[in-house]
């Protein structure tokens, strides 16, 4: 892979862009935010969350007529329907995440399901000006823990205890996080697509 490229991740969210520098940073690959370059926001009306993350990476194309990448990412939960799933960011009031894992925990707790199995999910979408696009899912399984625990990581991390481990992913360091995680192992796929096509950005 050829050093000093970068790319544009259309998003504003501090926690991912952070996860996303810290796996691409070590390949070459500057990572150029939203907040940088001063994107406006664009409304996630889609209704998964590959429409979302192309939402958001065609509009960033479109402004800075070079291919954008974004994604677009949630917490589903098997008891509640899937949910919060694409509504995630939006599900805790005014975006206050400890406030939305105690909504996601009273709320689970009420359908007196024993059943707290969930995954994250991430799409990132690669957008060019035309409209053409390439994406990359990744998906971690879990379970919602009965309470918080941890201080790394954000959103949802301290609910959220992966399959094979005792502790929530706010118990991880970054390294760990990103092995496993699910906007890891969209980036993988997003990095083995850049290696196998060097022009790209
Ligand atoms: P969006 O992808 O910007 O729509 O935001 C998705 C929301 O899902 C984030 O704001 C977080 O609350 C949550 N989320 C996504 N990925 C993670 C993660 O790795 N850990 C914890 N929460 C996450």
């Amino acid at each position: 892979m050829q050093k000093s490229r970068e790319i544009i991740f259309a998003s504003n969210n501090k926690g991912k862009i952070k996860e996303i520098k810290e796996i691409l940073y070590p390949l070459g690959i500057k990572v150029i935010s939203g907040e940088d370059i001063e994107l406006p926001d664009v409304e996630e009306t889609g209704k998964t969350f590959e429409e979302n993350a192309y939402i958001k990476a065609l509009a960033a194309a479109k402004i800075k007529n070079i291919p954008c990448v974004a994604d677009d990412s949630g917490l589903c939960v098997d008891a509640i329907g899937g949910r919060p799933g694409v509504y995630t960011a939006r599900y805790a009031p005014n975006r206050d995440f400890d406030k939305g894992m105690d909504k996601l925990l009273l709320e689970l707790s009420e359908t007196n399901s024993t059943n707290r199995s969930a995954y994250f999910s991430c799409v990132i979408v690669l957008a060019y000006p035309d409209g053409n696009y390439k994406s990359f899912e990744g998906r971690v399984d879990g379970s919602i823990a009965t309470q918080k625990t941890g201080k790394s990581g954000f959103g949802y991390d301290p609910i959220f205890i992966p399959t094979g481990y005792n502790r929530s992913f706010a118990e991880f360091n970054s390294d760990e996080k990103n092995k496993i995680s699910h906007r890891g192992r969209a980036l993988q796929k997003f990095i083995k697509y850049l290696t196998d096509n060097e022009n790209i950005l």
